[in-house]
């Protein structure tokens, strides 16, 4: 006999108008709590006709959205239809999920009315989804040669009602299919938005999980299952995925975009590849360069996430350590998508040395320094980043965490005096 569940979700079938697909649920139970249920949720495609997905594809985005929420909350998701292919992966990818977090019980159930083989010839080639960071142009430049779709979500990092931050992505996307001759599709999606992610952070938080809901549950199959209806209407094969951590991080970090779970979603006749994970941050920055200075296309890296503008605002943590990533190869960050004049870089070294930004220690920048001192002599370096040759990381690190207590407890106790001047 099938267990009721009290937790659930009606999928109606999904909307396909022109390039838009528009979803429609009825939820019950008390997981409804984890919805937003006045945001609509939708996928729109840009540049591509996706009228004619078959229903089981469309289907795909909705639903690898909605697993991690059923798994957590032992919920039953009922839809009409769903891909045979997609479909048989789910219990694959799901031991990914249940490998990292053993202190989860992954439940919940996927009921299906109907389930349909799609099958094409792959005749479309490849695909990379693409943000322009270190990662991202990683994956491009490594499969160059094969001349992929470049896939670029908008909703994902950037908000889907941020279109002054869209543009900036837009433009970048836009120019980099140029300098690579390859062709692009926009995903826009209120998958963010249309669940309720504050809530399913607690959730997960109080489930000792370690992790928030985007980074440690949600990014991997929550972005990577977009490509579903594109992979359908381009016949595309293989969809690379790019890795933000490396094999060596193995069993030390959480994170939903992992090998155990992107490398064993499958749709149709393709899949998902979960790219660059043999390299670190340093060698992707080496493959980067390396394939710049023999090709002669450039790479303008977006790696920034304080600025705005959609620039590298040259202040920040991030930017410090691509800069100095990439000086560490024996090359200049200002052909790389870095503008700055001497005193920004005199400001910045800094500001780090002086232990700004706990970021900045050994766990990020030994690799750095060590390929710093193997590529450069002292002297070959812009005289203000000098130092850096042979900082004490540990000690600079050390400055960096207890000025930050320093200024936690300076907060503390500055809270009581504001109220009773307040008064
Ligand atoms: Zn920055």
């Amino acid at each position: 006999m099938r267990m009721k569940h009290l937790n659930r979700i009606i999928v109606d079938s999904p909307v396909i108008e022109h390039n838009k697909i528009t979803y429609r649920y009825k939820v019950e139970g008390l997981w409804t709590e984890a919805f937003n249920l006045d945001k609509v949720f939708y996928v729109e495609y840009g540049n591509i006709d996706i009228q004619g997905v078959p229903e089981s594809i469309a289907v795909i985005p909705l639903i690898a959205n909605l697993l991690p929420i059923a798994w957590i909350y032992d919920a039953e998701i009922v839809v009409p239809q769903c891909d045979q292919m997609f479909y048989d992966s789910i219990p694959k990818f799901k031991a990914g999920y249940e490998q990292m977090y053993p202190m989860i019980d992954f439940r919940g159930q996927l009921s299906v009315d109907h389930l349909e083989k799609n099958e094409w010839d792959s005749t479309g080639g490849n695909a990379a989804f693409f943000s322009g960071g270190v990662d991202a142009f990683n994956t491009l430049v490594c499969h160059y040669d094969e001349k992929p779709t470049l896939l670029t979500v908008w909703g994902a990092d950037v908000a889907v009602d941020n279109a002054d931050g869209w543009n900036v992505v837009f433009s970048h996307l836009k120019q980099t299919s140029r300098d690579y001759d390859v062709n692009y599709v926009t995903i826009r999606s209120s998958f963010r938005v249309s669940i309720n992610e504050p809530v399913l952070d607690k959730k997960v938080r109080s489930l000792n999980s370690g992790d928030g809901w985007w980074h440690g549950f949600h990014h991997g199959i929550g972005i990577n299952s977009h490509a579903a209806p594109v992979a359908w209407a381009k016949k595309l094969s293989t969809i690379y995925f790019a890795s933000s951590f490396t094999a060596a991080d193995k069993g030390k970090v959480t994170c939903a975009s992992d090998p155990t779970i992107d490398n064993h979603v499958k749709f149709g006749s393709a899949c998902i590849s979960h790219d660059g994970y043999e390299f670190t941050r340093q060698m992707k920055v080496h493959n980067i360069v390396e394939f710049a200075e023999k090709s002669g296309i450039p790479v303008p890296l977006r790696v920034c996430w304080r600025s705005t503008d959609g620039a590298n605002c040259c202040k920040c943590e991030k930017c410090w350590r691509t800069m100095l990533a990439i000086y560490a190869e024996g090359f200049d960050p200002h052909q790389f998508g870095f503008e700055y004049s001497e005193e920004q870089l005199r400001v910045l070294a800094n500001d780090m040395r002086s232990g700004k930004d706990p970021m900045f220690g050994p766990l990020r920048y030994t690799a750095i320094q060590n390929s710093m001192k193997t590529n450069c002599s002292k002297e070959d370096l812009p005289s203000d980043i000098r130092w850096f040759y042979d900082a004490n990381l540990e000690q600079i690190h050390h400055r960096a965490i207890i000025r930050q207590k320093l200024a936690s407890v300076k907060h503390h106790l500055a809270r009581p005096i504001t109220k009773i001047l307040h008064r």
